[in-house]
C-alpha cells in the first residue's frame, strides 16, 4: 500500500491542531488505498501545542512529532518534516485549515494517474486579508519574477503534494537560508497547479506580522536573485560618472569665471548624495555577505528538544549538516 506522509508545521496552535486532526482523518478515511502518517512539527510553541501532539500520538500511533528547542521559523519546520517523512508521497500543509485537506484526493489523482511529480496550490483571491498586505504581496511576486530566474506564482501556498523524488530533490538543497516557494520551483519536475478560494483560519491567529512578511520577501529576493548586487555596482558606476562630469564642470567654471563660493551648496548636496549611494551599495553587499556568513557556518536548521518518530533517516540527518 503506498504511504502518504502529512507534514504539518505548528507554532502556538493549541486551538487549531485538534480541528485539523479531525478534518484530515476524515479525508484519510476517504482514501482507503493509502497508508497515512502525520508528522507534526512543534516549532518551539509556548502554549500546549506539544502536549496536544503527545495526546494525539497516544490515541493514534500514526501521529509523530518533533519539538524544536525554540522557534526556528516555518522554513525550518518544513525542512524537519520533509526530512523525516518517508512516505511515497508527502503533503505539506498548514494546521489552520487554510490549506483545505479536502483537496488532497484530487491532488493525489494528478500524481498517481497523470504522472505529475508535485501538485501545488494557489489561492485565487485574498479575501479577508488586509488590503495593504495584498498590495505588497502582489508587488513582491511581480518584482521577484522580473529579477530572478525562477518564476513564482502569485498567491502560491506552501500546500503541496509531492512524490518521493521531488521531496528528495528539495532536501538535497542543503542551504541554510531557505525559501521553500523558490526551492520548489528551482528543483523543476512536472508540477500541476490547482486553485482554490481563500479560506479563513479555523482557529487561533496568524503568526506573520507585516514586518515578518517583509523580511521573508527580502529573504526570497536575496536567495533567488543576485540582481541587487549588480544593480548596486551599476548605480555606483553611474554616480562616479556623474560626479566626474561635475568635477570637470567645476574646474572649467573656476578657470573661466572664478569664485567657488556659489558652488558650495551643490557641492555639499553631491557629497551627501554620493555618500548615501555608497552606503546603499555597501548595505546591499552586506545583506548578501550576512547570508553567506550563515551558509558557511553550516549551522543545523533546527535543534530538536524531543521527538517521536518511527523512521530514522540516518543518511541525511539534520545534525550531519553541521559537520
Ligand atoms: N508556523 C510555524 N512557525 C512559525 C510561524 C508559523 O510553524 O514561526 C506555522 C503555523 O503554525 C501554521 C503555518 O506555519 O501552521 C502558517 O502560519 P500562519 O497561518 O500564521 O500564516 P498565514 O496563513 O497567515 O500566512
Ligand atoms: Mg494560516
Amino acid at each position: 500500500m503506498p504511504r502518504v506522509s502529512i507534514v504539518v508545521p505548528c507554532y502556538n496552535e493549541e486551538k487549531a491542531i485538534k480541528i485539523f486532526y479531525n478534518e484530515i482523518t476524515k479525508i484519510e478515511k476517504a482514501m482507503p488505498s493509502f497508508a497515512f502518517e502525520f508528522i507534526f512539527i512543534d516549532d518551539g510553541s509556548k502554549d500546549s501545542t506539544l502536549e496536544i501532539m503527545k495526546e494525539l500520538h497516544k490515541a493514534d500511533s500514526r501521529v509523530k512529532y518533533i519539538s524544536f528547542s525554540r522557534n526556528f521559523g516555518k522554513e525550518s519546520a518544513i525542512y524537519a518534516g520533509l526530512l523525516h517523512s518517508d512516505g511515497d508521497y508527502t503533503a505539506l500543509m498548514d494546521v489552520d485549515l487554510q490549506d483545505p485537506p479536502s483537496l488532497l484526493p484530487e491532488m493525489m489523482k494528478y500524481i498517481v494517474e497523470d504522472g505529475y511529480d508535485s501538485v501545488a496550490t494557489r489561492r485565487v483571491d485574498r479575501k479577508g486579508e488586509p488590503v495593504i498586505r495584498s498590495f505588497f504581496a502582489r508587488r513582491f511576486y511581480h518584482l521577484i519574477n522580473k529579477i530572478s530566474d525562477i518564476k513564482l506564482v502569485d498567491g502560491a501556498r506552501d500546500y503541496r503534494l509531492m512524490n518521493r523524488r521531488f521531496v528528495d530533490a528539495v532536501l538535497s538543497l542543503s542551504e541554510y537560508n531557505r525559501f521553500s516557494k523558490g526551492l520548489f520551483e528551482w528543483v523543476g519536475f512536472n508540477t500541476k497547479w490547482i486553485e482554490f478560494e481563500n479560506v479563513k483560519r479555523s482557529a487561533g491567529e496568524t503568526k506573520w506580522s507585516f514586518w515578518k512578511l517583509c523580511m521573508y520577501s527580502l529573504e526570497g529576493i536575496i536567495a533567488f536573485s543576485t540582481l541587487p548586487l549588480y544593480l548596486s555596482s551599476l548605480f555606483g558606476a553611474i554616480m562616479c560618472f556623474v560626479s566626474f562630469i561635475f568635477i570637470i564642470f567645476t574646474i572649467i567654471r573656476q578657470i573661466f569665471f572664478g569664485g567657488s563660493a556659489p558652488g558650495w551648496p551643490s557641492m555639499v548636496c553631491i557629497i551627501t548624495l554620493i555618500g548615501g549611494i555608497i552606503m546603499l551599495c555597501i548595505g546591499v553587499l552586506g545583506m548578501y555577505l550576512s547570508k553567506m556568513y550563515l551558509e558557511i557556518k553550516r549551522r543545523p536548521l533546527y535543534i530538536s528538544k524531543e521527538e517521536c518518530l518511527s523512521n530514522e533517516r540516518p543518511d541525511r540527518t539534520n545534525n550531519e549538516k553541521n559537520e
